[in-house]
C-alpha cells in the first residue's frame, strides 16, 4: 500500500510539474520519475520478503530489472545537469537500458524448475548477457556510425528496442499461462502487465521524441512502474487463482522458454550482421554453441536420472527378494525359505542347478543372448514347480537353486527329472555344447525331517547339493546326482 500510494502521488506530481513547465521542470520531473521507479523497486522487494522458494528469486530478478531503470533515469538526470558530458552519459544510459534486459530475459526464459544443474543456469544467464551485449553493440554501431544523428539509424535502434520490449511482454504472458503455481502465476501476471505497459509507453515516448515531444510525453514512462507498485499491493485476481494449466502445458512452456532466448540472440545477431558482420556472426555462433551445450547438459542429466531410477528399481527388487534379471526369487529369499523350512521341522529337499557350458554359450552367442537364455531357463524351472511352498531362486550367475519343503525323496527325484527335461525341451541352440542345445546339471541333497545332526544345516545342505552337482558335472553334465548327505536315503542317479 505504502509504495503504491507514494508512486501514484509522485506520478501525479510529475504530471503537474510537466504541465507547469518552467526552468527546473526537467530536473524536478526526472527526480520525481526516479522516485516513482524507486517505489516500484520497493514494492517488488517487499513482495520478495513475503514469497517462498523459487518465487523469491523471481521477485529479486524483477527488482533488479527495475533497479537498472532507476540507474538509467539517474544517468539521464546527470546528462541534464552536466550537458558538457551529455554524449558520454547518454551512451551510459543506453548501456543501462540494455542491461535491464538481462534480468528480464533471465526471469522469463529460465525454466526455474529448481532441478537445473548449475551449468544450465550459468548458460541461461550467459545468453541473457549475450543478448544485452548485442543490444549495446547494435546501439553503439547505429549511434556511432559515420552519421550519428541520422534519423534512419535512430529509427533502426527504436525498431529493435520495440521488438525486444514486445518480445519480452509476449514471453512473460506465455509464462503466465504456463505457470504451475498461483504464486508464480501472480508473479508473471504482474511482470507481463508491467512489460506490456512499459513496451507501449516506450514505443509512444520514442515516437513522440522523434516528432517533437509533448508536455505529457515523459510522464507516460512512469505508468508501468506505478502499475507494478499497485498490483504488488493487491491480492491476485480471482480468475488468476482459478486458472490451472495442465501439467503438460506447464512442462512444455518451461522447456520451451529457454529456446526463446537463443532465438532472440540469433535474430538480433542476424540483424546486427548487416551493420557489423563479425559481431553478428560471432553472436550467432556463440548462441548456437551455448544452446547446444545446454541441450547436452540436460540430456546427460536425464540419462543420469534414468540410470539412478534403474538402479534404485533393481535395489528395490533385491530388497523385495526378486532377482532383477530373471524375475524369480533371489538368494536372500532362498535363504529365508530354507531357514523357515528347516525351523519348521519338515524335510527339506535342495537342488543346485547349473547351466552346462554356459561360458561357451556367452562366448559364442554373446552376453545379450546369454541373459535371455538365463531368463528362459528361470521361467522354465519356475513353471515346472507345482506347490506354492516350492521355490526356485537364482543362486548367482548361471546357477539356480530349488527348495522343496516336505517332499519325499521319490517326489524330489521326479521333480529333478522334470526340471532337467523342462530346460532340455526348450532346445535353446548352443552350438558349443555336445548336444547342440542348452542343458543343465542338477545336484540334489535332502535333509529328512527326523535328521538329528548338530552342524549348521543350511550350509551343510548347500555343500552337499554342491558336491552332488560337481559330481554331475564331472560325470558328463546334463544329469542329476544325489548327495549321500540325506541320512541313509539314497535315490538312484539318472542319466539322459
Ligand atoms: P560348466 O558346464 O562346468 O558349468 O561350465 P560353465 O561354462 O557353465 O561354467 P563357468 O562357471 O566356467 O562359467 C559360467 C559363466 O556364466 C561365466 C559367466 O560369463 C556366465 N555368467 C554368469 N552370470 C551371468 C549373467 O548374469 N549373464 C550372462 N550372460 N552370463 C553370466
Ligand atoms: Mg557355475
Ligand atoms: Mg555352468
Amino acid at each position: 500500500m505504502r509504495f503504491a500510494a507514494i508512486g501514484f502521488c509522485l506520478m501525479l506530481l510529475h504530471l503537474w510539474v510537466a504541465a507547469g513547465g518552467g526552468a527546473h521542470a526537467e530536473v524536478t520531473g526526472q527526480l520525481l520519475r526516479i522516485g516513482v521507479f524507486c517505489s516500484a523497486v520497493g514494492a517488488t522487494l517487499h513482495r520478495r520478503v513475503r514469497a517462498h522458494g523459487m518465487a523469491r528469486t523471481l521477485w529479486l530478478l524483477l527488482a533488479l530489472a527495475l533497479t537498472m531503470q532507476v540507474l538509467w533515469a539517474l544517468m539521464i538526470l546527470a546528462s541534464v545537469l552536466w550537458p558538457a558530458h551529455a554524449q558520454g552519459l547518454g551512451m551510459g544510459a543506453n548501456v543501462l537500458s540494455a542491461m535491464y534486459t538481462i534480468p528480464c530475459m533471465y526471469l522469463i526464459t529460465s525454466a526455474f524448475t529448481g532441478r537445473e544443474p548449475a551449468l544450465v543456469k550459468g548458460l541461461d544467464a550467459g545468453m541473457s548477457v549475450l543478448l544485452a551485449a548485442l543490444l549495446i553493440l547494435l546501439i553503439s554501431t547505429v549511434m556511432g556510425g559515420d552519421n550519428p544523428g541520422d534519423p534512419a539509424a535512430i529509427w533502426l535502434a527504436i525498431w529493435h528496442a520495440d521488438a525486444i520490449d514486445f518480445s519480452l511482454a509476449i514471453l512473460a504472458s506465455v509464462r503466465l499461462f504456463g505457470a504451475g503455481t498461483t504464486s508464480r502465476r501472480y508473479f508473471y501476471w504482474i511482470t507481463s502487465v508491467f512489460l506490456w505497459c512499459n513496451a507501449t509507453a516506450a514505443a509512444v515516448f520514442n515516437r513522440l521524441d522523434m516528432s517533437g515531444q509533448t508536455w505529457w510525453g515523459p510522464t507516460i514512462i512512469d505508468l508501468a512502474f506505478v502499475l507494478v507498485a499497485l498490483m504488488a499491493w493487491r491480492a491476485p485476481p480471482t480468475w488468476l487463482r482459478r486458472y490451472r494449466p495442465s501439467l503438460q502445458t506447464v512442462r512444455t512452456i518451461a522447456a520451451f522458454a529457454p529456446v526463446a532466448i537463443a532465438l532472440g540472440v540469433l535474430i538480433l545477431g542476424i540483424s546486427l550482421s548487416r551493420l557489423n558482420f563479425f559481431g553478428g556472426a560471432a553472436a550467432v555462433l556463440l548462441a548456437a554453441v551455448m544452446y547446444g551445450l545446454r541441450v547436452a547438459v540436460i540430456q546427460s542429466q536425464h540419462e543420469d536420472q534414468a540410470d539412478l531410477a534403474d538402479r534404485s528399481n533393481q535395489q528395490l527388487q533385491r530388497q523385495l527378494g526378486v532377482d532383477p534379471l530373471t524375475g524369480i526369487a533371489n538368494r536372500g529369499a532362498l535363504d529365508a525359505r530354507m531357514r523357515e523350512t528347516l525351523a519348521s521341522g519338515v524335510s527339506c529337499s535342495l537342488m543346485m542347478i547349473d547351466i552346462d557350458y554356459f561360458k561357451q554359450f556367452n562366448d559364442s552367442q554373446g552376453h545379450v543372448l546369454g541373459d535371455r537364455c538365463l531368463v528362459k531357463v528361470a521361467a522354465a524351472l519356475k513353471s515346472t514347480l507345482q506347490r506354492s511352498s516350492d521355490m526356485v531362486a537364482r543362486y548367482g550367475g548361471e546357477e539356480f537353486a530349488v527348495v522343496l519343503p516336505d517332499c519325499s525323496p521319490e517326489a524330489t527325484d521326479e521333480m529333478a527329472r522334470r526340471l532337467l527335461m523342462a530346460v532340455s525341451h526348450m532346445r535353446i541352440p548352443h552350438p558349443a555344447s555336445p548336444l547342440g542345445h542348452v542343458t543343465v546339471s542338477i545336484g540334489v541333497a535332502i535333509r529328512r525331517h527326523d535328521w538329528m545332526g548338530e552342524d549348521d544345516t543350511t550350509t551343510a545342505l548347500f555343500q552337499a547339493a554342491d558336491r552332488a552337482l560337481y559330481q554331475a558335472k564331472s560325470e558328463g553334465r546334463n544329469r542329476i546326482r544325489h548327495a549321500g548327505y540325506d541320512a541313509g536315503q539314497r535315490v538312484p542317479a539318472f542319466e539322459f
